[in-house]
């Protein structure tokens, strides 16, 4: 069949330059230590930060949310499906995030990527002649949402607020968007979001901030990158994932309450598709206690920890640490097939790192993604970084 030869003719073409990823099944549960084809591997790859995924407080809060409020929502927000659990969850979220913002109101969605799309369309769904500023490093999905809206998006470079100024001065659009990631998911840094806020500000665009990685993990009650850098502002629109530090799923916007109605009544990613089920609302009301609790405060400290223990540890001449103090820590190696021999190596030896490739990351920046998470004890922190120091001094005899 013609149809299917020719999309076997573009897999193998992905085959021959290195780029077919393969999923592998889990089959514990997330945390520090999984099993793989009845194999017990020690995982430097997701982004469970805090360790909450597995957390057993958490998991009965699923349980009792399952009893109070059964398996589905069975619609829609904006139909039937928008329940208790839903609207303590948003108002809860509200208060974790609210400091930063003004007449703080919050959103919740099934995933972040959702959440990306929605913010995009419905910031511009009254404004065909709105642009977005959109730094270089940002996720996929707030591209996507960029592409969704339909408007004319300007890319600046990466971290290069001079770009944006003059991109920013030369817009004589009424309705201009800066979006921006706050911690870039593939390097690991921050971007200088007072910096950033300062001006929008002063040229009247929203910020929306995509604090996937940070929410949960800055700021010293884990409410995030606007906590860390203490910003308010009613130019802020706050975007933070659920499926990360929080240890369960699904997004969230928050911003001042014209931007959640508008959300509300115009965000397609929003109106036409069913809400989360209502349990997993539930453990978040759980999650976001350990957060903002003691456990959370101790949590955040061994990240911190084993990120100190990661940099003093690593010794590297080819490959480069980048400069990082997140969770994400990567291992720049350059060349595709060096980069997946080197992640194949790991796995030989129990350790489960990501190996990134373009279209992921730019040609050229293939590396090793480890993150960390407060799960990892320093001994396993410890095993990894001799595991790395190893390999890359066999370097390029790596087979
Ligand atoms: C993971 C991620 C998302 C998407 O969130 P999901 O809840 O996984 O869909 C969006 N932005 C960034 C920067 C992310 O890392």
């Amino acid at each position: 069949m013609e149809l299917l030869n020719r999309l076997n003719q573009q897999l193998r073409a992905l085959d021959e330059q290195q780029l077919i990823r393969k999923r592998r099944t889990v089959e514990s549960p997330c945390g520090p230590r999984v099993s793989v084809d009845g194999r017990e591997l020690l995982a430097f790859c997701s982004n469970d930060y805090l360790g909450l995924a597995n957390h057993s407080q958490i998991k009965l809060a699923l349980r009792e949310g399952a009893a109070l409020y059964g398996a589905g929502s069975g619609a829609s927000h904006l139909i039937s499906g928008h329940g208790r659990a839903h609207a303590m969850l948003e108002e809860r979220l509200a208060q974790f995030v609210g400091a930063h913002l003004e007449a703080p109101r919050a959103l919740s969605f099934c995933t972040g990527y959702m959440a990306n799309l929605a913010v995009i369309t419905g910031l511009t769904a009254g404004d065909k002649e709105a642009e977005i500023f959109s730094e270089a490093l940002n996720h996929a999905s707030l591209i996507d949402g960029a592409r969704l809206s339909r408007v004319k998006a300007h890319v600046y470079p990466h971290a290069d607020l001079a770009a944006l100024e003059s991109l920013l001065k030369a817009s004589r659009a009424t309705t201009k968007i800066v979006v921006t990631d706050s911690v870039f998911s593939m390097d690991g840094n921050l971007a200088p979001l007072p910096r950033l806020l300062a001006l929008c500000e002063q040229h009247n665009a929203w910020l929306v901030v995509d604090d996937a990685h940070g929410f949960g993990t800055l700021g010293d009650k884990g409410h995030g990158a606007l906590e860390h850098f203490n910003l308010r502002s009613p130019y802020l629109v706050y975007m933070g994932t659920l499926g990360k530090a929080a240890g369960v799923g699904g997004a969230f916007i928050a911003a001042h309450e014209t931007v959640i109605e508008t959300l509300i009544q115009k965000a397609r990613p929003y109106i036409f598709t069913t809400a989360t089920p209502p349990a997993l609302a539930h453990a978040l009301l759980t999650s976001l206690d350990l957060l903002e609790g003691d456990e959370g405060a101790t949590r955040r400290a061994q990240l911190q920890a084993l990120v100190a223990q990661l940099d003093d540890g690593l010794r590297l001449r080819r490959w480069q640490r980048l400069p990082s103090k997140t969770a994400i820590q990567p291992i720049l190696i350059g060349d595709n097939a060096e980069t997946m021999r080197a992640g194949a190596a790991l796995y030989e030896q129990g350790l489960w790192v990501g190996a990134i490739r373009p279209p992921t990351v730019a040609p050229g920046t293939a590396r090793l993604r480890v993150t960390l998470s407060a799960g990892h004890t320093s001994a396993e922190v410890a095993t990894l970084i001799a595991a790395l120091n190893t390999l890359e001094s066999i370097g390029k005899d790596l087979r």
